[in-house]
């Protein structure tokens, strides 16, 4: 164990004087608003990317639209400025052919789906950090409805195949930029033959609760101990927010709720 982990974790010493437990958090999220937000020309040639142009536009964040599909200016005079530029930065982009070619991803789903990568959260364990090229911009995808209409080639007769689509991104953290999440629920909501699953440390979910989802979808929330969401899990919502927006997505739509499977 390093300097750096005991110091993260604040070991008690023993024999010293119990110390009073801080009052649990209950903040919601943060909602995020990127300071730019980049589309390339192939993202606004997509009806689904034109319509999160309309969303990010109604919300009146900065939109610039690129002369190629290469994302650059990210770059800052140093590593922390790069990462910072890149935190605050949206980019909608067409998914490369090779998101048609899904990922197995046991045990969470039989199949991952990307609908964006990169997290506007700060988890300081995330391995995001370490999986991602590039700095860590949001790259949201505009071609949505393709990749969607492709996971049906992976539905296996017999049985209800599952398809995760939070390896890559925090879903509901740009879920009030995109609608990308919505649309997917809607999606597999139609679908017999398979089941779509998210997860998210983010508590926006009033969206969500009115969608036709008949079922198909597991909502779950990311829990961590307490103490540890305070101090590692940046710009995500509080333990406390996260269990009441898993309520709601549980209750049932009599009760105002949602009426997920929840997890
Ligand atoms: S919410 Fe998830 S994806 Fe986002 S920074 Fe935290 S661990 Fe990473």
């Amino acid at each position: 164990m390093t300097n750096q982990t005991l110091e993260l974790f604040d070991l008690p010493v023993l024999n010293a004087a119990p110390q009073p437990t801080p009052a649990p958090l209950t903040h919601n999220a943060r909602l995020w608003l990127p300071k730019r937000v980049l589309f390339t020309p192939d993202a606004l040639d997509e009806p689904f990317g034109q319509q999160i142009y309309e969303r990010v536009a109604a919300q009146g964040l900065p939109i610039e639209v690129l002369k190629s599909n290469r994302i650059t200016g990210l770059r800052g005079e140093d590593a922390r400025e790069t990462y910072r530029n890149a935190k605050n930065t949206m980019a909608v982009v067409k998914a490369p052919a090779g998101a048609l070619r899904l990922q197995p991803t046991p045990p969470s789903a039989d199949w991952q789906m990307n609908l964006a990568e990169g997290c506007p959260a700060h988890c300081q364990y995330c391995y995001l950090a370490g999986s991602l090229q590039g700095p860590p911009v949001v790259r949201v995808f505009a071609n949505l409805p393709q990749l969607l209409h492709n996971t049906a080639t992976y539905e296996q007769a017999g049985r209800r195949t599952s398809f995760e689509v939070s390896c890559y991104t925090d879903v509901l953290g740009i879920e009030h930029l995109t609608g990308s999440l919505a649309e997917c629920i809607r999606y597999f909501g139609t679908r017999e033959g398979a089941q779509l699953r998210f997860v998210s440390k983010y508590n926006q979910v009033d969206s969500l609760l009115g969608l036709p989802h008949n079922g198909h979808t597991r909502a779950r929330v990311s829990l961590n101990a307490e103490p540890v969401a305070r101090r590692l899990e940046g710009g995500t919502a509080s333990i406390e927010a996260r269990l009441q927006a898993l309520r709601q997505l549980a209750l049932p739509h009599a009760q105002g709720g949602g009426g997920y499977p929840v997890g």
